[in-house]
């Protein structure tokens, strides 16, 4: 069958741990160009599944994404396959500036730093980079000095330079402003338009606005997939959020 070049097929994925299953025969696909949030109570089994395609998790079933198996692949391989991830704590260098962090992660890590303080100009993907996650008038903070949001967003731009293709993305909104929330919100769109991106939400709000589509977990299972007002309106979802 075709596949897209940068499409995530997962299929029958199964988790378990000591006998517990975590993830109990997820089905999901996620096209290019698609902004698809992963939603569903604690203990769902979102982080796991994200785990599971980052090779960080043992997994059963089939995880493919540019037409390569990923399942049994070590973690490293995986990242080289252009798959990224961020967590809920950004993970920048602090004592360094905002363009060094992006400079380390296009490749130039591998430089001394002193080098890398005389480079009179920076390559332009990471112009690109900065310009993408509105980071371009920071470029030259610390980047410890930055706020959470713009931490968050200098993450992303860590996997932009990178090249990531699939960036899996955990709550990359909590403990943002209103204004960092939609700002992030056309970001993530921005990206998803040329990568694709699966989000893990617990932000409704944000959910709503920004969402293409949604698949909802439950018990390790897809409870419900859509838009984000198909999954809302369905009593299943209602009654895993509300109903006691
Ligand atoms: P979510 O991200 O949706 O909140 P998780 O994927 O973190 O859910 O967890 C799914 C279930 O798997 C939970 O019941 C959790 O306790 C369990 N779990 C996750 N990781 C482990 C682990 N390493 N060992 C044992 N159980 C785990």
């Amino acid at each position: 069958t075709e596949e897209p070049l940068h499409g995530l097929t997962i299929s029958e994925l199964r988790v378990s741990f000591d006998g517990f299953t975590a993830v109990d025969g997820v089905d999901l696909r996620v096209e290019p160009g698609d902004l698809r949030f992963l939603i569903g109570p604690n203990g769902a089994g979102k982080t796991t599944l994200v785990d599971a395609v980052t090779g960080l998790a043992r997994a059963t079933g089939s995880v493919r994404f540019g037409g390569r198996e990923l399942l049994g692949r070590p973690v490293h391989r995986i990242a080289r396959l252009g798959i990224g991830r961020t967590f809920q704590t950004a993970t920048v260098f602090e004592n360094l500036t905002v363009v060094q962090n992006l400079d380390i992660a296009a490749g130039a890590g591998r430089r001394p730093l002193t080098l890398l303080r005389q480079r009179r100009s920076v390559p332009s993907e990471v112009d690109e980079a900065l310009t993408t996650v509105g980071l371009a008038p920071h470029a030259h903070r610390l980047a410890g000095t930055l706020s959470h949001g713009q931490k968050q967003w200098l993450e992303i731009g860590m996997l932009l330079v990178q090249n990531v293709e699939l960036l899996l993305l955990d709550e990359p909104v909590a403990g943002m402003s209103h204004e960092e929330r939609d700002a992030t919100g056309a970001l993530l769109r921005t990206v998803a338009a040329e990568r694709t991106v699966v989000v893990i939400e617990h932000d409704m709000e944000f959910m709503r606005a920004f969402a293409s589509s949604v698949t909802v977990l439950h018990a390790g299972r897809v409870l419900s997939e859509g838009s984000p007002a198909e999954v809302r309106a369905d009593p299943r979802v209602q009654e895993v959020y509300l109903g006691h």
